[in-house]
């Protein structure tokens, strides 16, 4: 992991990962260890591993899998549902299961092609489907947490589309978790800070059976292509991507968006050797800068 400066063996990486998802449940506050937990499985790695992961780190988590009714590609849906249920088998894991056809009687791709909205995409839909069923399920079966799969990779894909639309009230829900209130479940991310080949490299070490084929609707999405973008940033720069994300998060706790600097400056320092103000206390950047140079 070039980003972290670190390699681990098999061993040591099973250990690592949930290590580290334990830490960041915590850092952000997601959820406590007696809390209920509804991890959304889709039957991909990501969801998968993170279910995997919080069995083994002891939370009560049940899964909850939505039938999207996607026939396309390889039977996208039947065969995620396969092995999302064989995966509950054998962890001896309780799975909620809903179809979106048998509960409003249109799969998403007959939806879709009503051009209800999303510009003959299916993905406008199917999010919003997503989100409502499994808002409706977490809190009809009263667990306290949504928990999903989304990876670094993900969220930095979401950041950057945000951010070159400069989309503020996108900017400011993006989040590792989102409280819940007035009926909105709480949403939790424990994954946001694994890029998504270290997802990878945990699914296949741990032996977990997932669908390898992508949603057949994914194809030439724009988050594909942010995606792709970002990972040439990332060869270049190893860490690019994690600091994207990690920044923004830090910018946006030191109120980013809370205040506007304009109308509501914040206090100045007087510079001890110029006398110029300063955002620090302390000498200000062109004074250290000029102590420095009369040093060399
Ligand atoms: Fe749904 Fe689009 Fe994702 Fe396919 S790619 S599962 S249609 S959101
Ligand atoms: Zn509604």
């Amino acid at each position: 992991m070039r980003q972290h400066k670190l390699a681990l063996c098999k061993e040591h990486y099973l250990e690592w990962i949930p290590e580290q998802t334990a830490r960041f449940i915590k850092k952000y506050w997601m959820f406590g260890p007696d809390e209920k937990v509804l991890v959304a499985v889709s039957g991909g790695k990501d969801s998968l591993s993170l279910w995997d992961i919080l069995q083994r780190l002891g939370y009560q988590a049940d899964g909850l899998y939505i039938g999207l009714g996607i026939d396309e590609g390889i039977g996208y849906s039947a065969e995620s549902q396969r092995l999302t249920v064989k995966f509950a088998e054998e962890h001896g894991l309780k799975l909620h299961i809903v179809d979106v056809q048998k509960e409003y009687g249109h799969s998403i791709p007959v939806l879709s092609n009503m051009s209800l909205r999303g510009h003959g995409r299916p993905c406008s839909v199917c999010g919003l489907a997503k989100r409502h069923e499994m808002n409706r399920i977490a809190y009809e079966l009263g667990y306290d947490v949504l928990a999903t799969g989304h990876n670094l990779d993900d969220e930095a894909a979401v950041l950057f589309g945000n951010t070159i639309s400069w989309s503020k009230e996108y900017l400011l829900r993006q989040k590792p978790v989102l409280q819940g209130h007035d009926g909105l479940a709480r949403k939790a991310k424990p994954l946001c800070r694994f890029y998504e080949k270290e997802m990878t490299a945990y699914a296949m070490l741990r032996g977990i059976e997932y669908i390898y084929e992508e949603c057949p609707f994914s194809v030439g999405s724009t988050s594909i292509y942010y995606k792709e973008l970002l990972n040439q940033l990332e060869n270049e720069r190893p860490g690019a991507k994690l600091n994207f994300y990690l920044k923004f998060l830090e910018a946006r706790e030191d109120g980013l968006f809370a205040s506007d600097p304009e109308k509501d400056p914040p206090p100045l320092f007087l510079c001890p050797t110029c006398g110029q103000p300063t955002m620090y206390e302390g000498q200000c950047s062109f004074c250290r800068m000029m102590e420095k140079a009369n040093q060399k």
